[in-house]
């Protein structure tokens, strides 16, 4: 049996040292005949007291040590005040070998912490970093048309109206980044209180097709809806519209030239339904699939950019279905087509 360091052993084995040298000392050096059962009990008292005031002292180092040590790794976060848990230490345990792992949990749990605030902060960089990115072109773009125009251009009839309308756009551009802005930071910081409608989804469908009739027939895009009259779902109708809306406009906006069509199924998964919006459009490669929900996550810039994406898009739609608490996929292959998938309860 190996010996173990607790305190309770230490107090026992300094005691009996105590003990037998106290022994031998009688015994060698004061030896009296018949005296040894009264040089026995004078041993034991020795240990027994030895132990007691050795444990006792030992008990109130480690208590005082441990305090300051627990103060600073708990401050005044735990359950039933430090003084309970310094009173639970047991002195038949390696006391400081029980305390070293608890600061090695806080510090691998601080580690952590510190690792998540880096993360934040350079989460919140390149955040700040792109809304700047995004703002700038449309405001320099603004500020090249006023400048052309109140150089001449507003006197020239080729050019005026052309350079307004464009203007316009880019003013579009920007409240459409704001609008996704507003809305991603309300839906992040859950502040946004979801209605739970049951709607039934083939209407839903058609009113969001026929709101986009003129983007889709302006792209050459045909919409189909496959979604059965008697599919009811539960959820907050205009947020699913929204979800609907974001990825039947990106389905026109990357699609192909020819034969464009953007599907919309509804599948019966027992508890769920699964809702399917699929393109033949340009597809997206494999590597950029993970990342793909990122806000201002774009596979092909110039082009995201020049139909007016502010690249937030996807980023709103998963935000609403985890708040629905749904799932969200993505199938793609490039030049064949993508498919976006997201259950709903049945209504
Ligand atoms: P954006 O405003 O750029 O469209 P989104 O978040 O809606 O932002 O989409 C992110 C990126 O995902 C797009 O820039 C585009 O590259 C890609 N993408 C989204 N939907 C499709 C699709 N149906 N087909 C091909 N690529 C797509």
């Amino acid at each position: 049996m190996s010996f173990k360091s607790t305190p309770r052993n230490i107090a026992l084995l300094s005691a009996s040292g105590a003990g037998i040298f106290i022994f031998t000392y009688l015994l060698i050096i004061q030896p009296k005949e018949g005296n040894l059962p009264q040089y026995l009990l004078l041993t034991g008292i020795v240990v027994v007291l030895g132990f007691i005031v050795n444990l006792f002292l030992f008990r109130s180092y480690i208590h005082n040590r441990v305090k300051i040590i627990y103060r600073n790794i708990f401050s005044q976060k735990l359950d039933g005040g430090i003084d309970n848990k310094i009173k639970a230490l047991s002195m038949s345990e390696d006391v400081v070998d029980s305390v070293g792992e608890e600061v090695k949990e806080w510090a691998t749990s601080k580690t952590k912490e510190i690792q998540i605030l880096k993360e934040l902060e350079q989460y919140r960089k390149d955040f700040i970093g792109n809304v700047s990115h995004e703002l700038k072109t449309p405001i320099f773009n603004i500020q090249g048309y006023i400048l052309t125009l109140l150089e001449g251009g507003l006197e020239d009839e080729n050019i005026n109206r052309k350079f307004l309308e464009r203007a316009l756009k880019s003013v579009d551009r920007m409240t459409t980044l704001v609008e996704d802005l507003d809305l991603i930071t309300r839906l992040e910081s859950q502040q946004l209180e979801l209605k739970n409608d049951r709607f039934q989804l083939s209407s839903l469908v058609l009113d969001i097709f026929n709101s986009l009739e003129i983007l889709a027939s302006n792209a050459n895009v045909k919409l189909i809806s496959k979604v059965a009259d008697n599919i009811y779902v539960k959820g907050d109708q205009s947020r699913i519209r929204q979800v609907i809306v974001n990825l039947v406009v990106n389905s026109i906006k990357y699609s192909n030239e020819s034969d464009a069509l953007t599907e919309v199924r509804a599948h019966d998964m027992d508890e769920k339904y699964l809702i399917e919006v699929s393109d033949n459009g340009i597809g997206i490669a494999k590597e950029h699939l993970p990342r793909l929900f990122e806000r201002f996550y774009r596979t092909d810039k110039s082009r995201s950019r020049d139909e007016g994406g502010s690249g937030l898009g996807l980023a709103i739609v998963k935000h609403i279905i985890e708040a629905h608490q749904q799932t969200l996929n993505v199938r793609s292959t490039e030049q064949v087509g993508s498919t976006f998938s997201f259950t709903l309860e049945k209504g």
